[in-house]
């Protein structure tokens, strides 16, 4: 006889993981399968932001800036260690949009979602003060005001970790194949490299991303158009082109903006384009197009101008758009759409679009609305909820009492550690009493006791896993060390 669940969540992206946390949490029977890794699809190649979208302002998307503040504040809390406070400076320019529109849009911003904890913003002079370094002299009015960064990967992980801690089950590499309707529910066919079952759900949540359209008509056989579109948006990464914690949003003169955000220290990272695609296969591929862009939208900015051989690493994402039938692109909504199909009595919900910042929230939407096809189920929990790690009410404490506690272990490694797995790196690191004891160094701050960990806790199972979505480890190994690591797994 094949499991039968509750839930059937197929994607294991921001929102197939939020979905799968809530729905266990509330006491479903939920399964989880992803084709390939956790955050493999969109979710590993956003720009990292949990913002309300500042530029969404200007195509009057009021609700989903409210409703991505609202959120914002409520993810700080739930995992401080993945999740932290940037500021921003726009460098004021008279060819581009007028002060006083810049200053409306940023009243707007920091009043539209009530109460916030991180600063409002400001005007600043660039020439007098820390906010202009790395920016061309003659730029002198700025402004400020404060987002958040996020690691985007590690935040599907730790959404699916804690989906499995309340009991749901989590299947990596395991692709949904086929989907038969069965009286008021589903027969799934898995895929997977151990072979083919058969599972029964009751409900069906496809969550894939790109590949919504596809798995809705060809595995579920609902035929009708979703009206989606794909656009692309690619970002290169180069050596660091300003000092400080802030990060850069500069105005182009297509009117679209790109930010340029401190990333793993030493690099900046440059994002975005926004190019349709005709397929979902081409998800991943960065053009030459695109890095060219990128670079000459920084160039009038920054003093120092990096080139095409200063990118060191590059990497796109797709989102599917509902369409709208407006041609520009960065025009589109970048809210999402919920869309329930019937096959007699069987039910399956699709979810287009959606971002980071939202997963929570369109988790709990998502649940309202299945709600009358599950078995009755808890209220919602995951707003005051933490994630794994996360239980941090001081971060500089926080590193500073590992540091005490672990006076053998190199410091910026702990710092890693600390920023990766959060309070878990005690679990990590428990009876380790010298350097020895995290086994081998592969390079880039990578160890064979995380190692360990990753592949025993976070479903990682390729070099590709640990170097690029759950560690950023890669950025900081040779080619040489990469390969080496490779080959260790
Ligand atoms: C360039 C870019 C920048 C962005 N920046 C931001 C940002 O800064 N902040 C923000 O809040 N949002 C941002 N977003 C939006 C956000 O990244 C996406 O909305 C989000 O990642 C989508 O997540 P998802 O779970 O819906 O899809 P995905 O992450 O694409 O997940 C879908 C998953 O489904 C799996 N799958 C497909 N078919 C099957 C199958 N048959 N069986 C099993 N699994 C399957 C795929 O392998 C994939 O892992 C950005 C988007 C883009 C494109």
């Amino acid at each position: 006889m094949s499991d039968r669940y509750d839930l059937l969540v197929i994607g294991g992206g921001v929102n197939g993981t939020a979905i799968a946390r809530d729905g266990a949490g509330r006491g479903l029977k939920v399964l989880l399968a992803e084709r390939s890794d956790l955050a493999s699809g969109t979710s590993q190649a956003s720009s990292k932001l949990i913002h309300g979208g500042l530029r969404y302002l200007e195509h009057l998307e009021f609700r989903l800036v409210r409703e991505s503040l609202k959120e914002r504040e409520i993810l700080l809390r739930t995992a401080p260690h993945i999740i932290r406070p940037l500021d921003f400076v726009l460098p004021w320019t008279a060819s581009r949009r007028s002060a006083l529109r810049v200053r409306v849009g940023l009243f707007l911003y920091d009043n539209l979602a009530g109460r916030t904890s991180l600063p409002s913003s400001h005007q600043v002079n660039l020439r007098r003060t820390d906010w202009g370094r790395g920016l061309k002299n003659h730029y002198r009015l700025g402004f400020t005001y404060s987002d958040c960064w996020v690691d985007d990967a590690r935040f599907v992980v730790l959404m699916a970790m804690d989906a499995a801690n309340h009991g749901a089950t989590v299947l990596t590499r395991t692709a949904v194949t086929g989907l038969e309707a069965k009286g008021n529910g589903w027969h799934a066919t898995l895929e997977s490299s151990s072979g083919e079952k058969t599972i029964e759900a009751g409900m069906v949540v496809n969550v894939t991303g790109v590949r919504a359209q596809e798995v809705a008509s060809d595995i579920a056989g609902f035929n009708e158009s979703r009206g989606v579109r794909l656009v692309k948006g690619s970002h290169i990464v180069v050596p660091r082109l300003h000092a400080g914690n802030h990060a850069l949003i500069l105005q182009n003169d297509d009117r679209r903006v790109v930010f340029v955000l401190p990333f793993e220290r030493r690099f900046s990272l440059i994002g975005t384009t926004d190019t349709p695609i005709d397929s979902p296969d081409s998800e991943h591929a960065v053009d030459e197009a695109e890095i060219e862009y990128l670079l000459r939208a920084v160039a009038p900015y920054v003093k120092q101008v990096p080139g095409t051989d200063d990118v060191v690493w590059s990497f796109a994402g797709t989102r599917p758009l509902k369409n709208t039938g407006d041609s520009d692109p960065s025009a589109v909504s970048r809210d999402y759409a919920l869309e329930l199909s019937r096959r007699d009595e069987a039910v399956m919900l699709t979810v287009i679009g959606g971002k980071v910042t939202t997963a929570r929230k369109l988790a709990e939407t998502v649940l309202e609305r299945v709600g009358p096809f599950v078995p009755s189920m808890g209220q919602p929990w995951t707003a005051s909820a933490r994630l794994p790690g996360g239980d941090i009410t001081d971060t500089e404490a926080f590193h500073h009492n590992l540091h005490a506690r672990y006076p053998y272990l190199p410091r910026p490694l702990l710092d890693d550690l600390a920023d990766r797995h959060g309070v878990l790196c005690n679990d990590i690191l428990e009876g380790c009493s010298t350097l020895k004891d995290l086994g081998k160094d592969f390079g880039g701050g990578l160890t064979e006791r995380e190692v360990a960990w990753l592949q025993d806790n976070e479903w990682a199972q390729t070099a590709e896993d640990i170097l690029w979505r759950r560690t950023k480890c890669g950025l900081h190994m040779s080619p040489e060390q990469r390969d080496r690591f490779a080959s260790y797994m």
